[in-house]
């Protein structure tokens, strides 16, 4: 069986590993958000897709949730002493990385292509694809301004409310290589249980695969992000009640118009499946507190294919 992940950082890193520990990494390919890359310090940073690639290569920082484990911070230490930019967290280990893909991007190669050779050099056997090669970056309005996604989210720490997402460079992107081919040739699509505004939002803003997604003919399930209509971190409860009008399973499900056929609610949202119209809802414990619990839950929405 092929499975096709759609992807944000922490939360869907978690899920794309349970999903891999599940069916294996060559049966899975991720396609992963841009929306969040950021230039700082003159590197190019890709937040989710390095969520992902060390969360599959063993590397992640379990406690404090993004970045990675045994990290030290000297040269971001280095640069405050010295009065540069030092807002956007890049700890030691992580910068290595960073200097590695910008040297190559500013060298004419394609973020596809230096994925799938970081991928490799880490020992991730299953595909991880950015969504596209092309610049593709998410902007807020909010009450305060208009803001790149790193800024509202590191610098203001998420807490203006958001009016609008908009994904400047959404017109002209098109997919990364095999990307669109990945989702045609899926057993099974999967949504992570990410952000579905500013983490698979951006992915379905390319026109390319958000048509891939629509025209599917295998089941496409959706994993909420949403424990009891709250976020288990970071912003999107906020945003979907103030941008959807509520945090229920419908709200969620509202996000994915004609591209999902079955949404993966947790237990404490069972009592409130109104509205869902025809996608179809799995009720199943949904936090990822511990390996066993991330794979328990791949598993229930990877049993969402017809045998
Ligand atoms: P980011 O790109 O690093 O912000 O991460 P994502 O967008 O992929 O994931 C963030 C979302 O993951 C948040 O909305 C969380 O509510 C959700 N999330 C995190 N952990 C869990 C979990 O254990 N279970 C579920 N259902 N959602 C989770
Ligand atoms: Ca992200």
């Amino acid at each position: 069986m092929n499975v096709v992940i759609l992807s944000g950082g922490v939360g869907g890193a978690r899920f794309v590993r349970g999903v891999v520990e599940v069916v294996g990494e060559v049966a899975t390919s991720v396609i992963g958000n841009v929306g969040d890359d950021v230039e700082v310090l003159g590197l190019h940073v890709s937040p989710d897709l390095d969520s992902i690639l060390y969360a599959l290569a063993g590397l992640a920082d379990e406690q404090r949730g993004w970045g990675r484990s045994d990290e030290t911070w000297n040269a971001l230490e280095t640069v405050g002493a010295l009065g540069g930019e030092n807002w956007f967290a890049l700890g030691d280990r992580d910068l290595g990385l960073h200097l590695v893909r910008t040297q190559a991007l500013a060298a004419g190669e394609p973020l596809s292509a230096v994925t799938i050779r970081l991928a490799e050099a880490l020992g991730v056997g299953a595909q991880l694809q950015p969504a596209t090669d092309d610049r593709l970056r998410t902007w807020l309005d909010t009450p305060a301004g208009t803001f790149p996604f790193q800024e509202w989210f590191v610098a203001r720490g998420h807490r203006d409310e958001v009016d609008a997402v908009r994904f400047e460079g959404e017109e002209s992107a098109r997919p990364a290589p095999g990307v669109v081919e990945a989702i045609d040739s899926a057993d099974l699509i999967l949504l992570a249980p990410s952000n579905p505004y500013v983490s698979v939002g951006p992915i379905l803003a390319v026109r390319e695969l958000r048509e891939a997604v629509a025209r599917r003919r295998v089941p496409c399930v959706a994993v909420s992000p949403l424990i009891g209509g709250r976020a288990v971190k970071g912003p999107a409860d906020r945003m979907l009640l103030r941008l959807a009008g509520g945090t229920s399973p419908q709200h969620v499900a509202g996000c994915y118009p004609g591209l999902i056929d079955a949404l993966v609610v947790d237990e404490a949202d069972a009592d409130d499946l109104e509205g869902l119209g025809d996608v179809r809802p799995i009720v199943t414990s949904t936090l990822m507190s511990d390996g066993d619990a991330r794979r328990r839950l791949a598993e229930v929405a990877l049993g969402a294919v017809p045998a």
